[in-house]
């Protein structure tokens, strides 16, 4: 109560519910809800139950720990891990019921080992490197993996439940990448095919391919930044609701005349008398560095801008003239309903992307509630 009193992240699951809702009016594809990285910071397992009942049939994971604590939370339904690295316990994942990724003939030889270990087939996804060149199978690499995960399985060692890609451009409509990596996912499918696999799920869009290209959606689309009621492409508005809200009490307030350098460097000199205001959310937080004399918030009403360095768990206000007090609350951000700063108005100050604002404050210290 004490912590939520100073500083807390406010996270909304009914907007999650109502964004996941209006993805899926758009598209007859299930959709799997991206919960790695705590759910954007929203938390991991709340979010996986709200997208659940809200009709999300499947669950995103990047880790193999990430899908294991879903499963360790009592979730029962399918659930994807993709960054797997050499040498990992991917038996526990197997006999978790848990899907892998799988990119390579040596990640194949793991995934078969694993299932041999616990005496079931391991459920896997083929990842083909469509154009992104991060994971993925190349091209040219992707017949020799086909053959053997089709070997794989008619030994009942796998069960390829799925054939998967992911976009490079995506939040870029209209850019030549998009149809290239579409016709490359259509021939490694192809290629699938001539080795007898038919995999169940075959998926590549996000957010913006969700939103934009409805070609793209095969049998599964993954959600991440839309659910969260964040726009993939911060030009254009889709109607969705921000789920985060973070906010603060102003611990202590004091009154400064002109000429006064502000917080570690005394980078920022007040250009008048004025008011500072302390809000207790630093980088430790999540408050990127970068909000440095830039980041906005807003209290009572009124936006005030970071004067000086953002510290490890302090930011100071440059309040003016406005009447603000200890207790006051200071919002960071929140959906902009009361003219608040939005999670796009601190991407903006802090030269970044609305994901990576709302991943940095899900930090453990700060209190999450959840509405
Ligand atoms: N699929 C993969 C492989 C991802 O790494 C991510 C997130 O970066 C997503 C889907 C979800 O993307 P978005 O948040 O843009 O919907």
């Amino acid at each position: 109560l004490v912590a939520m009193w100073q500083a807390e992240i406010r996270v909304d699951l009914d907007a999650i519910r109502t964004n996941l809702a209006l993805l899926r009016d758009g598209t007859t594809a299930e959709v799997m809800a991206v919960v790695k990285g705590d759910g954007y910071g929203h938390g991991m397992v709340p979010v996986a139950r709200a997208a659940l009942e809200a009709g999300a049939t499947w669950l995103g994971a990047c880790t193999l720990g990430e899908a294991l604590e879903l499963r360790a939370a009592g979730i029962t339904a399918p659930v994807l891990a993709w960054l797997l690295s050499p040498g990992l316990p991917l038996h526990e994942g197997v006999a978790a019921d848990v899907d892998l990724s799988v990119a390579s003939l040596a990640g194949l030889a793991e995934m078969v080992a694993a299932a041999q270990r616990v005496g079931k087939p391991a459920r896997v996804h083929l990842k083909i490197d469509t154009g992104l060149r991060r994971s993925g199978a190349l091209p040219t690499d992707w017949p020799a993996l086909i053959e053997a995960a089709a070997k794989a399985q008619t030994d009942e060692l796998i069960d390829v439940v799925g054939v998967w890609s992911h976009f490079a451009c995506s939040d870029e409509p209209g850019h030549p990448s998009i149809d290239a990596q579409l016709d490359n996912f259509h021939a490694a499918l192809g290629v699938a095919e001539r080795y007898g696999i038919t995999p169940r799920v075959r998926h590549i869009a996000n957010s913006a391919a969700i939103l934009t290209r409805p070609d793209a959606h095969f049998d599964l689309v993954r959600a991440g930044i839309a659910m969260y009621g964040l726009s993939p492409i911060p030009s254009r508005d889709f109607g969705l609701r921000p789920a985060m809200t973070v906010r603060g009490r102003v611990m202590l307030t004091k009154r400064v005349p002109a000429g006064q350098g502000v917080s570690y460097g005394h980078t920022y000199v007040t250009p008048a008398e004025t008011t500072l205001a302390v809000v207790p959310f630093g980088y430790a937080d999540g408050v990127p560095r970068a909000a440095s004399s830039r980041g906005p918030v807003a209290i009572g009403g009124q936006v005030h801008r970071i004067a000086g360095r953002v510290c490890m768990d302090q930011i100071v206000l440059d309040c003016g003239d406005a009447p603000v007090a200890a207790g006051d609350l200071a919002l960071l951000f929140g959906p902009g309903d009361d003219g608040e700063p939005t999670v796009d108005d601190w991407a903006r100050a802090c030269d970044t992307i609305n994901y990576e604002i709302v991943t940095r404050f899900g930090s453990a210290r700060v209190a999450r509630t959840y509405d």
